[in-house]
C-alpha cells in the first residue's frame, strides 16, 4: 500500500510539473488555428453536425468539380444550415449566392487542404523534407506514415513497397547533414537512426487474410524484404502499425517470422505497436518478449492505447462476436499501466515508445521509470505530428525523446484518411474526447484510473443471428481442416435413403466435387417419377397426425435440428466445400443461415399459430386460426444446399405440413445431410420424405393433384414453367395449387461521382466474384458515373488479376470452381457473347483443371446487350457508363428482374433517389450486395425475380397455411361475458 502511494504521489507530483511546462493549457484535439471555436464545440456537442462534417470531408478528395462540392455541401449541411454558415472555414461563401459557385467550390478545398497542413507534414517526402527538418532542430524525431488509399491489388501493394523504399533512401539522405542530436541519436541500447518509417502492413498486400496465415505471410513478406533491405542500408528503423483487431495475431506472425529469417535476424532496428485496448495484449507482450529473448537482438515496442476501437466494437457486435477490447476507457488505462511498467522492466532487452496524450499516462511512465531507476534514454514519447501541441512542449522541456507520428501524403485524400481516424476516435468512450472536450480539473486528470462496475447485461431475448466463425481464430481454422479432412475420408460412399422407407427406383446419382471433378463426392438412390405416387400417398397417411401435432412440438423440432447443425457445424461446411466448391466463409455462412432458419421460422410459428383475436367491439369475438395447407413439395437449388432448403423444408413442417422434398441433383449429399439432421430432431420420416433427382422428380411432384403448395427456389425459365403447369385445377384436387417461386436476378451496383472507390471496387468484386458468381443476389452488373468510370475500371482491373482463384479446400481462396462442366459451358459461352458486345477488361488467372471460370469484366457495355440483360450465373460482370445518377438508375431498373440492387455513393440526394426509385427487392447502400440475413434482411424480389413472401421474414410462413376467421355473436338473450 505504502508503495502504491508513494507512486501516486510520485505521478501528481510529476504531472503537475509537466502540467506546468505544457503552459498550463489543456491541450485541444483541434487547433484553434485553423478551425473557429464554434465549429469545434458544435461538432462536439452536435453528433448529428459531426458525422456529416467529417463525412464531408471523407469525400471531398474524390469531387473533382467544383459546382458538385457546392451542391453536395448544400446536401450535407442543408438542414444544419444556419450552424453550418456561420462557421467562416468556407461554407459561410456559399450563403453569399452571389460569389458563384467555381469560387465556393474552390474556397471549401482551400479550407481543408489548409486544415491537413496541420496534421500532414507535406504531400510528398521531398515536400515533407523541410518540414521534418525543422521537426528535428526543434529537438523532435519523427516516424514518417506514407498515407494512401486500401490496397486491393497487387499492383497497389507493390507501388506502396516502392513508396516505402523509395521513402527510406530520400529521407536518409536529406538527414545525413543535419545536426547531431545526442537526446535523439542514442538509447540505453545503441544508436538510434535518425530515419524512421511506420509501416501499413495490410497496404502490402491485397491478400492479407487472417484466415491463411501462410500465404498472407508469403505475400507479405515478399514485399517487406526489400523494405527491411534498403532500412538495414540505411539504416532506419521501421515500426509495424496496427490496425483492425482481426489482423492482430496475423501482424504479430508476420513481424516474429519475418524478423527471425537468418538475414533480417540481427536486425536492431524492427518494432511492432501493441495496442492496450486489446484484452489479450499482456498475453502478447510475454510471448513477445520470450521471442526477443530466443531472438537475440532487440526489438522497438510501441505501446499505443489503439485507434480503431469505434470500428472494432461495432463490427464484432455486428457479427455477434465478443469484443476483443476493453468496454470502458479507464480498462484500457490500466491496462496501458500496467504494460508500460512491464516494458520498462524489460527494457534491456527492448526499446519501450509510448504513444500517448494523457497526462496521467505520461506521469505514470516517469513515475515508474524512476522507480526502477533507469535512465531517461531507456525509453521514448510518440505523439502524433499536429496534435497536443502543448504536451509536445512539456515532455521536451523535460528532457525526454520525443518523437512525432507524422504522416506524408497527397492533402485532401490524406485528409480524408486522417478523418476516418478521428471519426473513429470521436465516440463517447473516446479518451481524446474525456480529455479535451470536457475540461476536467488537473486532480482528476492525474487521478489513477478507475473503471466503473459494469452491469453484466443479459443478451435481450428474441431471434439473434447464429454468428458466423471468425476465422481469425486458430481454433476455428482447425476445426474447419480437420472436418475438411474428415469428410474427404467418406467421399464416394453410398447413402442410405430417406424416403420414409419407401424403395426409391430411380438411378443412382453420383455428385462429383466441382474442384476435382473425377472425385465423387457421395451416391445417393434417385426417385424415379412413378414413386411419386407411394410418396404422396405415405405423406398423406401421416399428415393428420402431424397436423394436430402440438406446435409448440413442432418448434421444439425445429430447435433441436437447429442445435444438431450447431454441433456438426463444420461437417456441413467442408462438405459444402466439396461437393458444391464454396469457399470456408462462404461455406460456413451457409450452415449459418440454416440454423436461422430454423430457429427464426420456429420462433414465428409460435407467434403466429395461436388463434389471433381480431377487433376489440363487445358483444363478438373474432378469431383468425391458421391451419396447414397440405402435401408440400420443395424443390430446391444447389447454390445455397442448406440454407435454402431448409428454409422451405422448415417452413413448411413447422406449419404443419408434410413435405416432399426434392434437393437439387447438383447437391444430393448435402439434401441427403438435412433430411436426417430433421428425422434425428424428431420429425417423422413419413411427414418428410427426401426424393432425390432432377427436373422429372420436380415435375411430377408439382404436377401431383395432391400437391398443394409447391416451394420452389431456382432459374426463372424453371419457376414461370412451374407457375404455368400447375395453373389449371385437375379433377379431385382439393386446393388451388400455390407456387412459391423465388427466381433469378441481374442485379446492378451503382458507383457514383461521390463513391468511395476503396469500397466500391471491393464491393463489387465481392459481390460479383463470390462463390463465382453463383448467387440469386450476385452483381452483375456494374453502372458507373463517367467521371469516375476509367479511374474505377483501372482498380477493378488490377484487382480482379489479383484474386486468388483455386482450390476451395485452401482457406485463402476467394473464388473457386463453378458447379459442373455444364455451368461451365453455359458462362463461356456467354463470354463469347460478351467479346462480340462488348470490350474484354479483364478475364482472372485460371490455373488448375477443374470447372473453373476466372473472373471476367467487360466493360463498354450497352444496356440492351444480352449480358446486361439475362442472368449468367458466373463470375461475369458487365460494367456500363452513365452520365448521371438518373440514367445509371433508369439502367437497373432496365431489366425484366428485380431481386438485388447497390449504390455505392457519398450523396445524401442520390442514396434517397435509390431509396424511392430503385425497384428491387433487396436494395443495399454502401455495402455489398449479398448475404442477406435471416430477419434483418428478409430477402426475395418482384417481377420476374420472384412471387411471394421474403425468405427469412415476417410473412413467409403465411403461405404456407389456410387462414379461417371464426367470428362469434357473444350477445345472448341481452348477457354478454365480461371480457
Ligand atoms: P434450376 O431452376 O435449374 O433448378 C432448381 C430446382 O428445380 C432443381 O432442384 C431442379 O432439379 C429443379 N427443376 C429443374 N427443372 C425443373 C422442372 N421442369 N420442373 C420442376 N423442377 C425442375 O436452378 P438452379 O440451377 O438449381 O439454381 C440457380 C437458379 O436459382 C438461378 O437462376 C438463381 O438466380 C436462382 N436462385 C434464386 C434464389 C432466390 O432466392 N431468388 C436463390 C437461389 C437461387
Amino acid at each position: 500500500m505504502a508503495v502504491i502511494s508513494e507512486l501516486e504521489a510520485s505521478v501528481r507530483h510529476i504531472g503537475e510539473e509537466l502540467a506546468r511546462l505544457s503552459g498550463g493549457q489543456s491541450p485541444t484535439l483541434f487547433e484553434r488555428r485553423w478551425w473557429s471555436q464554434a465549429a469545434i464545440n458544435l461538432a462536439m456537442h452536435n453528433p448529428d453536425f459531426k458525422t456529416q462534417l467529417f463525412r464531408f470531408i471523407d469525400m471531398l478528395p474524390s469531387i473533382t468539380n467544383d459546382q458538385r462540392v457546392v451542391t453536395l455541401a448544400q446536401e450535407y449541411f442543408g438542414s444544419m444550415a444556419d450552424q453550418a454558415f456561420g462557421l467562416g472555414w468556407g461554407l459561410k461563401a456559399l450563403a453569399a449566392t452571389g460569389v458563384g459557385a467555381r469560387l465556393s467550390g474552390h474556397a471549401i478545398r482551400a479550407q481543408v487542404e489548409q486544415m491537413a497542413r496541420t496534421f500532414i507534414a507535406g504531400s510528398s517526402v521531398a515536400d515533407a523534407t523541410p518540414v521534418l527538418k525543422h521537426l528535428w532542430t526543434e529537438g523532435k524525431a519523427w516516424s514518417v506514415d506514407l498515407l494512401g488509399e486500401a490496397t486491393i491489388s497487387d499492383h497497389e501493394a507493390d507501388r506502396y513497397r516502392d513508396r516505402c523504399v523509395d521513402a527510406l533512401h530520400m529521407l536518409a539522405k536529406a538527414a545525413e547533414s543535419w545536426d547531431h542530436m545526442p537526446l535523439l541519436e542514442q538509447d540505453h541500447l545503441g544508436q538510434v537512426p535518425r530515419v524512421q518509417l511506420s509501416l501499413k502492413i495490410s497496404a502490402l498486400s491485397p491478400h492479407l487474410d487472417p484466415i491463411d496465415p501462410d500465404r498472407s505471410f508469403e505475400s507479405v513478406a515478399r514485399r517487406l524484404r526489400p523494405i527491411v533491405d534498403a532500412a538495414m542500408r540505411v539504416p532506419a528503423s521501421l515500426i509495424f502499425d496496427m490496425e483492425q483487431a482481426e489482423t492482430k495475431d496475423l501482424l504479430i506472425t508476420i513481424f516474429t517470422r519475418l524478423f527471425m529469417e537468418p538475414a533480417y535476424r540481427t536486425f536492431p532496428h524492427a518494432g511492432l505497436a501493441v495496442q492496450a485496448y486489446h484484452r489479450a495484449t499482456t498475453r502478447d507482450v510475454e510471448a513477445l518478449l520470450a521471442w526477443v529473448r530466443q531472438r537475440g537482438t532487440p526489438i522497438t515496442v510501441r505501446l499505443v492505447k489503439g485507434a480503431y476501437w469505434d470500428s472494432d466494437t461495432i463490427r464484432y457486435r455486428q457479427r455477434g462476436w465478443p469484443v476483443p477490447l476493453f468496454e470502458q476507457k479507464a480498462e484500457t488505462d490500466a491496462n496501458y499501466e500496467a504494460l508500460a511498467r512491464r516494458l520498462l522492466e524489460a527494457s534491456p532487452e527492448i526499446r519501450p515508445a509510448f504513444g500517448t496524450h494523457n497526462l496521467r499516462t505520461l506521469a505514470y511512465i516517469e513515475a515508474v521509470a524512476g522507480q526502477l531507476g533507469l535512465s531517461p534514454s531507456t525509453w521514448e514519447y510518440q505523439m502524433i505530428f499536429g496534435m497536443a501541441a502543448p504536451f509536445q512542449e512539456a515532455v521536451l522541456r523535460y528532457g525526454r525523446r520525443l518523437r512525432l507520428y507524422t504522416p506524408v501524403g497527397e492533402l485532401l485524400p490524406g485528409m480524408a484518411y486522417l478523418v476516418r481516424r478521428l471519426l473513429e476516435n470521436m465516440s463517447n468512450e473516446s479518451f481524446l474526447r474525456k480529455e479535451y472536450v470536457e475540461s476536467q480539473s488537473l486532480a482528476t486528470l492525474l487521478a489513477p484510473p478507475a473503471a466503473a462496475p459494469v452491469a453484466v447485461s443479459a443478451a435481450p431475448p428474441g431471434f439473434r443471428n447464429e454468428p458466423l466463425r471468425d476465422f481469425s481464430l486458430v481454433e476455428a481454422r482447425t476445426a474447419m481442416q480437420q472436418a475438411i479432412g474428415a469428410a474427404k475420408e467418406q467421399l464416394g460412399q453410398q447413402w442410405r435413403s430417406m424416403a420414409g422407407g419407401l424403395n426409391l427406383t430411380g438411378p443412382l446419382i453420383s455428385s462429383y466435387n466441382p474442384t476435382c471433378p473425377e472425385e465423387i463426392v457421395g451416391i445417393v438412390q434417385a426417385a424415379a417419377p412413378a414413386d411419386v405416387e407411394a410418396a404422396v400417398r405415405r405423406a398423406d397417411e401421416a399428415w393428420p397426425a402431424w397436423r394436430v401435432t402440438p406446435s409448440e412440438r413442432r418448434v421444439e423440432m425445429l430447435r433441436t435440428a437447429a442445435a444438431l447443425m450447431r454441433s456438426r457445424r463444420e461437417t456441413l461446411a467442408a462438405w459444402e466445400v466439396l461437393e458444391c466448391g464454396k469457399a470456408w466463409r462462404e461455406a460456413d455462412a451457409d450452415v449459418a443461415e440454416a440454423i436461422d432458419f430454423l430457429e427464426f421460422y420456429g420462433a414465428e410459428w409460435l407467434r403466429l399459430s395461436a388463434p389471433k383475436r381480431l377487433g376489440q367491439e363487445p358483444g363478438e369475438l373474432n378469431h383468425r386460426l391458421v391451419e396447414p395447407r397440405g402435401i408440400t413439395a420443395v424443390i430446391a437449388p444447389w447454390n445455397f444446399p442448406l440454407a435454402i432448403p431448409t428454409g422451405m423444408v422448415s417452413a413448411a413442417l413447422v406449419t404443419g405440413n408434410p413435405v416432399l422434398f426434392k434437393p437439387s441433383e447438383r447437391s444430393p449429399v448435402i439434401g441427403q445431410l438435412l433430411a436426417e439432421i430433421l428425422v434425428e430432431a424428431g420429425v417423422p420420416d413419413s411427414v418428410l420424405l427426401c426424393l432425390p433427382g432432377g427436373p422429372e422428380i420436380g415435375r411430377a411432384l408439382a404436377q401431383h393433384s395432391a400437391v398443394v403448395t409447391i416451394a420452389f427456389t431456382g432459374s426463372k425459365k424453371v419457376g414461370l414453367g412451374l407457375l404455368k403447369e400447375t395453373a389449371t385445377v385437375a379433377p379431385g384436387q382439393r386446393l388451388v395449387k400455390r407456387v412459391i417461386a423465388e427466381m433469378g436476378g441481374k442485379n446492378a451496383i451503382i458507383i457514383d461521382e461521390t463513391a468511395d472507390l476503396d469500397e466500391a471496387v471491393a464491393g463489387v468484386i465481392a459481390s460479383s466474384t463470390g462463390y463465382s458468381g453463383q448467387k440469386c443476389s450476385a452483381c452483375s452488373r456494374a453502372n458507373v458515373h463517367a467521371s469516375v468510370y476509367d479511374l474505377f475500371l483501372k482498380r477493378l482491373q488490377e484487382a480482379i488479376a489479383s484474386l486468388r482463384v483455386g482450390n476451395p479446400e485452401e482457406p485463402g481462396t476467394q473464388v473457386g470452381p463453378v458447379i459442373d462442366e455444364r455451368a461451365q459451358a453455359t458462362i463461356l459461352e456467354y463470354i463469347k457473347i460478351g467479346s462480340q458486345e462488348a470490350r474484354l477488361l479483364v478475364e482472372g488467372p485460371v490455373t488448375q483443371p477443374g470447372w473453373y471460370v476466372g473472373p471476367t469484366v467487360f466493360a463498354d457495355v450497352a444496356p440492351k446487350a444480352r449480358i446486361a440483360q439475362e442472368e449468367i450465373f458466373g463470375p461475369v460482370l458487365a460494367v456500363l457508363k452513365a452520365d448521371s445518377f438518373e440514367e445509371a438508375l433508369s439502367i437497373a431498373n432496365a431489366t425484366e428482374y428485380a431481386l438485388t440492387g447497390g449504390v455505392y455513393s457519398r450523396s445524401p440526394a442520390n442514396l434517397d433517389m435509390a431509396r424511392q426509385r430503385f425497384d428491387v427487392g433487396n436494395l443495399y447502400l454502401n455495402r455489398p450486395i449479398t448475404g442477406a440475413l435471416v430477419n434483418r434482411q428478409p430477402f426475395g424480389g418482384h417481377r420476374l425475380s420472384g412471387v411471394g413472401a421474403k425468405a427469412g421474414g415476417e410473412d413467409y410462413l403465411m403461405q404456407f397455411v389456410v387462414t379461417r376467421v371464426v367470428s362469434e355473436q357473444t350477445l345472448r338473450r341481452g348477457f354478454a361475458p365480461t371480457e
